[in-house]
């Protein structure tokens, strides 16, 4: 497949043969979240070099679903569009249901149990649309990885190093040391960089830099499978994510069917994924023969169905946070500071955003334009995000049994599990009290496929932002998405018809006009000139653009939440930092105080906000174990 890339470098290019003595940052390990990183830094001119162990082969596809905020950074990346393109090109995937079989000649087999409408689908579609200007996206990673890898080596010319291991890693005041084994060469070298980004998946980075991860590991085991075959047999039109109860198997799904496209991502996908429990594997799970009638067995597919093994991957349920994000000069992003299940899809998209929250406050202060300080707010701001992902992963996995349950499926007694099929199929008051009880069972997955509280709607607790003393709403839960410019909060996206520059047609949305390396001080025609003024008085040393929306525009009206001479601050990852309902008396002093704040990282709470979802995190993998 071709990866549509013409970008042009942004940093100057280095000999693939030389090798720097030093750099400004070096990443460990290329996988999505480093090679963002990569992305990120060079887009402001940060010189990186990434150091990745193997040979960027992609063989697994991994994670797939990308949400509207990790698409809004890959807008900014210059990416989105390529995704878009690659991914599907119908509505004909957000949606996720639960059968029993694809196919078969029980009097149960082919059955569906339920549905919900998932990412954006459905009911979804408009309030997804009015979150963000960019939808949500599907591209299993076997398919992003390439791209992000092609962006990168484009942006950032002879950085990006494969077969290269960090073995090591020794900090200074004012440096970092890595060791690297060249595993191509075989020989090992020493380079120098002012800091270190950890994106190694959490292969070595804990256990070189000395960080305790937090939470239950190796909760249970899951292999999946990359598959071939042909699924046109199947009923269901339209599901790219499918998860299968059995009578035998207890309350759990025994198997779960991903569509991986690469045309069409319903039931003529070519492609599959497909996750089985391991005990279902009657042998040894890397003899194909035997994988294959266990693969047939668990979806219901007819004995003779042709299916080609790609590849496969055995992997556990995790639900660990690192207990600290910085050691030094060294950060832990991604997998390598949080791992959890993929239900919810948190994973990828969460160590998007932690990059995201990372490069420019790395490029504020290579830059001058912030104190070292700042740096320490990536902990202050990710880490509660990381449990909370963490905690909401697992009760995501957690969401599924209690389907099975209301099926009355019970791995002790395979014969109930039989009678609750028939009572869930009949007409009888049993059947029809049945059938409620397993449709609000589908219905609480809403909590994890229609998410968008979670994933647009999460703030940060304390951090790189200037308190205006107002309580935060009661806490929206996970589906609903409330817009706020509280400090602290994601800029609320509106498309704004009237530019500044007078054109009345151009329509933009407020986060594509939020500055990659300064501030911007989002305010109104009316007052824009005391603002103007007061930018000028406050001389910040990290720029500041003014934004003067006209009072004409109502959607902005509606959500800015200050009044017309006010001001919102915002930070170049679109997080608020300050705002004000309006003009201040002293418009410069509160600026300035505000910019203080905002660069010197802000202040750490008196109470740990990651403690409460930790507490969920324990809870969650009891049930999940059990
Ligand atoms: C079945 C499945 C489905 C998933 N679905 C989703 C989903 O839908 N959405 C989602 O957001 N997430 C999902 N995830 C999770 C997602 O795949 C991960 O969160 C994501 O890959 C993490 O990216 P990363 O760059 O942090 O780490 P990785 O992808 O693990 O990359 C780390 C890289 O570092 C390299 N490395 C390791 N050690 C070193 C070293 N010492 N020196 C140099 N390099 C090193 C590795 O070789 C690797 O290339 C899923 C995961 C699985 C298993």
């Amino acid at each position: 497949m071709s990866v549509p890339v013409a970008r042009a470098a942004l940093l100057q290019p280095l000999e693939e043969t030389s090798w720097p003595e030093r750099t400004t940052v070096v990443i460990m390990g290329g996988g999505p979240v480093g090679l963002s990183a990569a992305i990120m830094l060079a887009q402001r001119g940060v010189e990186v070099l990434v150091l990745e162990r193997r040979n960027f082969d992609y063989r697994f596809p991994r994670a797939h679903l990308l949400n509207v905020r990790t698409m809004e950074a890959f807008h900014d990346m210059g990416i989105a569009d390529d995704i878009y393109a690659l991914g599907p090109q119908n509505e004909r995937w957000r949606k996720v249901a639960w059968y029993t079989t694809v196919s078969g000649s029980g009097a149960f087999d082919g059955m569906k149990i339920g549905e919900v409408p998932a990412w954006g689908g459905g009911a979804d579609a408009v309030r997804y649309a009015e979150a963000s200007p960019r939808a949500f996206a599907n591209l299993p990673q076997l398919r992003l990885d390439p791209l992000l890898y092609a962006h990168a080596v484009a942006t950032c010319p002879g950085r990006i190093r494969g077969m290269q291991e960090v073995v090591g890693v020794e900090q200074s005041a004012d440096s970092v040391t890595v060791t690297v084994q060249d595993r191509a060469a075989g020989v090992t070298r020493c380079v120098d960089a002012q800091y270190l980004i950890a994106a190694d998946g959490g292969r070595a980075s804990a256990e070189l830099l000395g960080v305790e991860m937090e939470g239950p590991r190796d909760i249970r085991e899951s292999i999946s499978y990359h598959i071939s075959a042909d699924l046109s047999m199947w009923s269901e039109p339209d599901a790219l994510l499918t998860r299968f109860f059995h009578p035998a198997y207890g309350p759990r799904p025994r198997a779960t069917l991903q569509a991986l496209g690469p045309d069409t991502y319903d039931r003529t996908s070519r492609e599959w994924l497909v996750g089985i429990a391991p005990e279902l594997i009657a042998g040894d799970p890397d003899d194909e023969e035997i994988v294959k009638t266990a693969i047939r067995a668990s979806l219901g597919m007819p004995a003779d169905s042709a299916i080609t093994i790609h590849s496969a991957s055995r992997w556990f349920l995790n639900g660990t946070v690192a207990r600290q994000f910085r050691v030094g000069r060294a950060f832990l992003v991604g997998d390598a500071a949080h791992k959890h299940p993929p239900t919810g899809g948190l994973g990828l998209n969460g160590g998007v955003q932690d990059v995201q929250n990372l490069c420019w406050k790395l490029a504020a202060v290579l830059s001058g334009h912030a104190s070292d300080a700042l740096l320490d707010s990536y902990e202050l701001e990710r880490r509660p995000i990381a449990a909370y992902y963490t905690a909401h992963s697992l009760e995501n996995a957690n969401r599924h049994a209690p389907i099975g349950a209301a099926l009355g499926f019970d791995a002790r007694d395979e014969a109930a599990g039989w009678e609750g099929l028939e009572t869930f199929v009949s007409e009888s008051p049993e059947g029809v009290a049945m059938r409620k009880r397993v449709g609000e069972e589908v219905d609480e997955n809403a909590l994890d496929y229609s998410q968008l509280g979670v994933e647009a709607g999460f703030r940060y607790w304390a951090g790189a932002f200037a308190p205006d003393g107002t309580t935060p709403a009661e806490d929206a839960g996970a589906v609903a998405y409330r817009p706020t410019t509280r400090p602290g909060s994601h800029l609320p996206h509106v498309w704004l018809t009237n530019s500044s520059e007078g054109d009345d047609t151009h329509v933009t949305s407020t986060r594509d006009l939020v500055q990659a390396t300064g501030l911007t001080l989002f305010t109104s025609d009316a007052a824009q000139t005391a603002w103007r003024d007061a930018v000028l008085a406050v001389g910040s040393p990290m720029p500041i653009q003014i934004l003067a929306v006209p009072r004409t525009e109502e959607a902005w009206a509606a959500v800015r939440e200050i009044g017309d001479d006010g001001a919102v601050l915002v930070r170049p990852d679109a997080t608020v930092g300050w705002r004000t309902d309006r003009l201040p008396h002293d418009p410069a002093g509160a600026l300035r105080d505000a910019v203080a704040v905002i660069l010197r990282g802000g202040d750490a709470p008196a109470v740990d906000p990651a403690e409460t979802f930790l507490v969920r995190v324990r809870a969650a993998a009891t049930t999940l174990a059990a």
